[in-house]
């Protein structure tokens, strides 16, 4: 099930790489395979059949550019199809030095989020800013001891409440006006609930009471389709999520799961895990990414 989607279109790729003669059926049979293999992938079936009208368009009606073969030509164009689904270019994480701003980082328990609020904290002190890290999951007992351990790694104060009596909110509140100094409060949430229903309203409740700059969804890249079920309740929830962190990896998933989830809820990948470590974060190369899920 893993990264099935980044092999079928490779194996659809592979049809034209070693065909003898690339003609229209050979090309609307490799588009096929391939929007066989995104729908599978729960890519949005209207982005699927655009996307493979253009492919078929261009594959038929483009001359190769000069020292590209007719192949060649075919696999640059999914590949290009493939990349704009994702954004072209890598995205920033937008912040103003003079203003203070709050990111919540959001997802599943298990995701990576409380290791992600630490590797995050960390590339905002590399760019010269002063960020807090808030620990507002008060339902993994060992949440705020991980976080904590994180914070002190890399210098980074943090604000929580061990014996976890307050609400997530008063957590939150307390900890802006506790940690005056920072300019890029980080706030890690909860990823367990007793039920989902009342997760995604926590986390509906946190986004209304502090107006965050950017709320971060955290995939595990390990995930197939279920990614895209997880991107489309947080939308659902919190309305607004501004970017998506894709998680581990490092290993040998290549993330396909999270395309979908893009795809889904139409918010770009702005970062990656590439590790357990605090400095495994790298910010998101879209081309990188689909050369990896066809390699
Ligand atoms: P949370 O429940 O969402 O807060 O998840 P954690 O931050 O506790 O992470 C769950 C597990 O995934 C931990 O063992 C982390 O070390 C691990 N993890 C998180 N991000 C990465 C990553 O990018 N790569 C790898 N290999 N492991 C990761």
């Amino acid at each position: 099930m893993l990264d099935k989607l980044g092999q079928n279109i490779s194996t659809a790729l592979n049809k034209i790489k070693s065909a003898t003669l690339v003609d229209k059926k050979l090309i609307k049979e490799v588009i096929k395979d391939i929007q066989k293999a995104l729908i599978q992938s729960d890519v949005n079936v209207k982005l699927v059949l655009k996307m493979s009208k253009d492919i078929e368009k261009k594959a038929i009606e483009e001359n190769p550019p000069k020292g590209l073969s007719k192949k060649e030509h075919i696999v640059q164009i999914v590949y290009n199809e493939l990349v704009q689904m994702i954004g072209t270019e890598p995205q920033k994480l937008d912040l103003d030095p003079s203003k203070k701003s709050i990111i919540l980082l959001v997802g599943i328990q298990g995701s990576g989020k409380t290791t992600s609020s630490a590797k995050l904290a960390r590339l905002i002190q590399k760019r010269g800013l002063k960020p807090a890290l808030i620990a507002a999951d008060v339902y993994r007992p060992a949440a705020y001891k991980q976080l904590q351990q994180l914070s002190e790694k890399i210098n980074v104060p943090l604000y929580g409440d061990e014996t976890r009596t307050k609400t997530p909110i008063e957590i939150a509140k307390d900890g802006l006006n506790k940690l005056k100094k920072a300019d890029v409060f980080i706030i890690d949430t909860a990823g367990r609930h007793k039920e989902e229903s009342g997760l995604l309203t926590e986390m509906k409740e946190l986004k209304d009471e502090l107006n965050p700059k950017e709320i971060i969804l955290v995939i595990d890249g390990t995930l197939g389709q279920q990614a895209k079920n997880q991107a489309k309740a947080f939308k659902d929830a919190v309305e607004d999520i501004g970017s998506i962190l894709v998680t581990k990896l490092d290993g040998s998933a290549k993330g396909g799961g999270a395309l979908s989830a893009v795809a889904e809820i139409n918010a770009p990948i702005k970062f990656i895990g590439t590790g357990e470590g605090v400095d495994d974060l790298e910010t998101f190369d879209p081309k990188k990414f689909i050369s990896r899920l066809l390699g």
